[in-house]
């Protein structure tokens, strides 16, 4: 809860006092925060604003403090214009995702808006204009056992925070990546730096658009520059990076493809159709993304 500006009058303090009190009678305390922010902005003479006579200098203040089960709280005050900007840009990505099937978006409201930060920061870090840092464009970056890639190893990769990642995230996150191969002696010192690109070529990704126009995944209407590539058999376990091994997938249903167990199959025509996981589907139907397919196949598509 605000407190009340210094320099008011003990007139105008009991009226706001006497105001907060009717008030936490008739609304619920996120309300009630807004309504005392609201009557304190009303009784201040003074602009707290940047630039203005005294600004409020800790009002963009954010903590990032790791967890031990590897996860990372975020803890943060933003004033009236940067919460503003961050609802609307969060608002916008953050709506529920319905299936055009009645499959139902089951994330909560609170794992949407993380969803839709994370696909926020994705878009941002890919853009051009991003600053570059050390010569590279600023990506992820995950330092890795061989083995643990290979799904055989015990040691966790880790981020360059130095926070383990679960398999099934290195999985995805290696899905379109760029690797590269040092092999340390048993010192650990580095013996032979090697580069493998594992991502997939420009003109590759142009195909994909020209054919999947978009997520693919059912129900969705991100268009092709909110999505990632993935492979739907891991370049891990011997899956090409070609056209009929790759779709286009945004990045919350990436997310969802590798973590909740649906299965991607080709249909006869050879575009990309989805098997939700039993427990969502038990009769295993193939879908299609009816949003990403041409007028004429809607009409005749079987899936
Ligand atoms: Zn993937
Ligand atoms: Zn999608």
């Amino acid at each position: 809860m605000c407190t009340l500006p210094t320099g008011i009058t003990p007139d105008q303090q009991a009226a706001a006092e006497q105001a907060l009190l009717r008030f936490a009678d008739q609304f619920d305390p996120h309300h009630l925060a807004k309504l005392a922010a609201r009557l304190r902005e009303t009784l201040t003479t003074i602009d707290t604003s940047p630039g203005g006579h005294n600004p409020h200098t800790d009002s963009h203040t954010g903590e990032l403090t790791d967890t031990p089960t590897g996860a990372t709280l975020i803890h943060g005050e933003l004033d009236a214009e940067g919460a503003a900007l961050l609802r609307t840009a969060l608002d916008s990505l953050a709506a529920p995702h319905p299936a055009t099937d009645a499959t139902p978006d089951r994330r909560t409201p609170t794992r949407r808006r993380a969803d839709a930060l994370l696909d926020l920061i994705t878009r941002a870090l890919g853009a051009a204009a991003i600053p570059t840092g050390g010569g590279a464009r600023p990506h992820l970056t995950v330092t890795i056992d061989w083995n643990t890639l290979l799904a055989n190893g015990t040691i966790p990769a880790l981020t360059s925070c130095g926070l383990p990642l679960p398999h099934s995230v290195l999985t995805r996150l290696s899905c379109d990546a760029e690797v590269s191969r040092i092999i340390l002696s048993p010192a650990g010192m580095p013996l032979d730096v090697g580069r493998s690109t594992r991502t997939v070529p420009a003109h590759l990704r142009r195909a994909l658009v020209a054919r999947d126009r978009g997520c693919t995944f059912p129900g969705c209407d991100r268009p092709p520059s909110w999505c990632e590539c993935h492979h739907c058999v891991h370049w891990t376990h011997n899956g090409v990076t070609a056209l009929h091994n790759l779709v286009l997938i945004c990045g919350q249903h990436h997310r969802q493809v590798h973590h909740d167990g649906w299965t991607i199959t080709f249909t006869d025509d050879g575009h990309p159709a989805y098997i939700p996981p039993w427990r969502i589907d038990p009769h295993q139907e193939p879908r299609r993304n009816p949003y990403t397919q041409h007028p004429t196949d809607l009409l005749t598509s079987a899936i």
